[in-house]
């Protein structure tokens, strides 16, 4: 495997970071997971700005101007043979602090460290597609956003590995979020959605979760479906009493969602609006890639 570190590429084996890193120290840095479809990238340019918002967020300068990423991301594609008609990529751009002595002043970092990876993309299984996937309600809250702006996409991922933790000990695909309000917010890597009598609900972003990129495609999508669309604060109730329910990323798409809490959603099974979603987002990709 090639990786992209610094200024070069380099082998896996000397893709190393000093233990000196304020990412590894702190979590003090900013990163992006973006995905190919073949060979074209997949809301390339929105997910470059959201990098740029998350490090400005944390007042660091990327050190790589804006037209070079188009080119590193493909030549990281590339020379690892993904990003093709055989593998879509999965790349993922991390941006730490850098190396500096121990503290928590980022003067003490001069550099960046920039790391790009490119793996073949792992999509959810048919199955899983078919059947939905089970969720809990965790009892980790969602950081609250004047502690931690959620549109920062921090390398510091503590709450969501937290949360990650408790489904995995339930026996659970993922786990819903509480905020410090007990609204609904999202999952530990994607966006929530639910639908109630026809009507598409997401928690707003004012609850304290991340501008999914997935989120906003299938916000739109409904409006030109013309389904109406709620977006506002949700207690769990709302969640439990839901016929449908999905989740939104990057690499899943749209995922059903078919169990919360050990009580099915709906009839428990994939429900027709987000079936719908789906089939207009697979639809209409197009739209969302690269030239
Ligand atoms: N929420 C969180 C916390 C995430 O980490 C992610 C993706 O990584 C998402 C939502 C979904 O975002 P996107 O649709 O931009 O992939």
């Amino acid at each position: 495997m090639w990786i992209y570190l610094n200024d070069r590429f380099v082998k896996e084996k000397e893709a190393v970071v000093s233990v000196f890193d304020h990412g590894f120290l702190y979590g003090d840095g900013v990163y992006e997971t973006i995905r190919s479809y073949g060979s074209r990238i997949f809301m390339r340019d929105q997910h470059l700005a959201r990098l740029r918002r998350s490090a400005d967020g944390i007042g660091l300068t990327i050190p790589i101007s804006e037209d070079r990423w188009p080119t590193l991301l493909h030549e990281t594609m590339t020379r690892n043979d993904v990003g093709n008609e055989r593998h879509d990529a999965y790349l993922r751009i991390t941006i730490s602090r850098g190396a500096g002595d121990i503290g928590l002043d980022p003067a003490l970092c001069p550099t960046p460290t920039v790391v790009i990876i490119a793996k073949p993309l792992h999509a959810p299984s048919p199955e899983q597609y078919r059947m939905g996937v089970k969720l809990i309600v965790a009892r980790t809250r969602r950081n609250l956003p004047s502690a931690l702006p959620p549109h920062i996409k921090a390398t510091n991922f503590l709450n969501n590995i937290l949360a990650k933790r408790e489904a995995i000990a339930a026996g659970a695909f993922d786990s819903i979020l509480l905020n410090w309000e007990s609204h609904l917010t999202e999952c530990t890597v994607s966006n929530l959605f639910f639908a109630r009598a026809g009507r598409l609900c997401t928690p707003a972003l004012a609850c304290g979760l991340l501008d999914g990129i997935t989120r906003n495609i299938v916000l739109n999508l409904a409006q030109e479906a013309q389904i109406p669309v709620d977006e506002g604060c949700f207690g769990v109730e709302a969640m439990y009493q839901a016929d449908e329910c999905f989740l939104t990323n990057t690499s899943m798409e749209v995922m059903p969602v078919t169990m919360v809490d050990g009580h099915p959603v709906g009839n428990g099974t994939p429900g027709i609006l987000t079936q719908e979603l789906h089939r207009l987002f697979i639809g209409n990709r197009i739209r969302f890639l690269e030239p």
